[in-house]
């Protein structure tokens, strides 16, 4: 798409600590690759894949993920990430052509709200 999506200087800090909080904790639990579709996204990079306005993803708080050992390995990791993380929000995605991962959230100020939520079914 042509867009420069180098992360600012100043987001890096957030991004360590999804890392740090979230994604490492999972990828020990489970000793297996976390592999993120979505990570960070400047503003252009968010509106041309039609993300949320205030995305997290903008920040650096959020990641999208998957599993390559399916849906029922990514059900596993969610439903332990639910019982054993802290995080701001993690949401089950699904799209209408059956793919699946889960987008996960994570602030290093503010406070974490602990939300868990089903996304809406995206299309295409
Ligand atoms: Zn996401």
């Amino acid at each position: 798409m042509g867009i420069d999506n180098r992360v600012p200087d100043a987001l890096i800090p957030n991004l360590q600590a999804l890392c740090q909080h979230v994604l490492e904790p999972l990828r020990q639990q489970f000793k297996e690759p976390v592999f993120i579709s979505s990570g960070y996204r400047c503003p252009a990079l968010n509106s041309c894949v039609k993300g949320a306005k205030k995305s997290q993803h903008m920040k650096g708080e959020a990641a999208d993920i998957y599993s390559r050992q399916g849906s029922k390995r990514l059900r596993e990791w969610y439903l332990w990430m639910v019982d054993n993380l802290h995080f701001d929000q993690l949401i089950w995605e699904t799209r209408a052509n059956g793919s699946k991962w889960i987008h996960v959230s994570y602030k290093r100020t503010g406070g974490n709200r602990q939300q868990v939520l089903r996304g809406r079914e995206l299309r295409g």
